[in-house]
């Protein structure tokens, strides 16, 4: 059963100009109606939009969102990191998405002095106490580069101890990824939210090339079906409303703590599947 209680939080990514910045707030003012808890702004590992990161938060706090800027330590040292909580923190941020984050390719030799997601929560932490609620990545189907599952779970696990208040994964399809792995995780004293992360669908060739990069799987009756639609984006669109809805219907009824949508700067999806479940406003 869907309610409009589902905890909702929206992740935008920071603009590159002035069109994008536009862009950026009309989906974040028609999104503004679903209430989320927070919304949350990526940040583009080997320094690239450090600024943007910050810029885009300010812009979301304009607006009136409590704004979760995500920090990656690729490539950062400890003193970079140290001096970006500073500015966060003189900006009023209370949370945060912890990551490792990936090298862009020709980087190879600058993997930064902390080394995975854990260092970096233990970083916050030792340098900040309890002032941010810190938010993690997880990987129900498993994070691309991990040697095997159960070790990707267990410094998941690890994660979590570390000082992560709660997680949010990378998305999935197929709901019996999440339960599984929430139910492995509960196993392993976790008892933090683990909050599903979902990904509208509005462009076949987009979410490829996403899934590809990030390992998440696209069905095979999802990926024949979309083919099957070429290049007739509304009903892409709708299929993937009715995909995406039924989803997080069978997420929030199985006990989802709530939904971080990954709203790629565009609110007309989301609000498609929110209207659906009746979590807009
Ligand atoms: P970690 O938790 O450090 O894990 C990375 C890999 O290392 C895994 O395979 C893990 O099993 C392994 N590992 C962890 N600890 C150890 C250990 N002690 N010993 C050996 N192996 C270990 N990327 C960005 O660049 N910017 C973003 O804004 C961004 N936002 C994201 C938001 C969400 C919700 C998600 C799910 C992902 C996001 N990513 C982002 C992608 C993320 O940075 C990549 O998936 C990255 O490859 C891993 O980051 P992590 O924080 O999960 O890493």
């Amino acid at each position: 059963m869907t309610s409009s209680s589902t905890a909702l939080s929206l992740e935008f990514f920071p603009p590159r100009d002035t069109a994008a910045q536009e862009r950026l707030v009309r989906a974040a003012e028609q999104c503004a109606s679903l209430s989320p808890t927070y919304v949350s702004v990526t940040f583009g590992a080997g320094g690239s939009t450090r600024e943007g990161t910050l810029q885009a938060v300010r812009l979301l706090q304009g607006l009136g969102f409590d704004a979760a800027p995500h920090l990656s330590c690729v490539g950062a040292t400890r003193e970079h990191l140290r001096d970006l909580l500073t500015v966060y923190r003189e900006q009023g941020v209370r949370r945060l998405v912890a990551l490792r984050g990936d090298l862009p390719s020709g980087m190879g030799g600058v993997a930064g002095e902390l080394r995975y997601a854990r260092d970096l929560v233990a970083f916050v932490r030792q340098e900040t106490g309890d002032w941010f609620h810190i938010e993690v990545a997880a990987y129900p189907e498993t994070h691309p580069q991990a040697t095997n599952p159960e070790a990707d779970l267990g410094h998941f696990v690890e994660k979590m101890q570390a000082g992560a208040n709660a997680a949010i994964t990378q998305y999935f399809f197929n709901p019996d990824a999440y339960f599984d792995f929430v139910e492995r995780a509960r196993a392993r004293g976790v008892t933090a939210p683990i909050v599903p992360g979902v990904m509208p669908i509005t462009n076949y060739s987009q979410l490829q090339r996403f899934s590809d990069m990030c390992g998440a799987e696209i069905p095979r009756w999802i990926r024949l079906r979309l083919a099957g639609f070429g290049d007739d984006r509304a009903s892409i669109r709708d299929f993937g409303a009715e995909v995406v809805t039924s989803l997080c219907e069978k997420l929030i009824a199985g006990g989802a703590p709530g939904l971080h949508f990954y709203t790629l700067n565009s609110a007309d999806a989301v609000r498609t599947v929110c209207d659906r479940l009746g979590v807009a406003k």
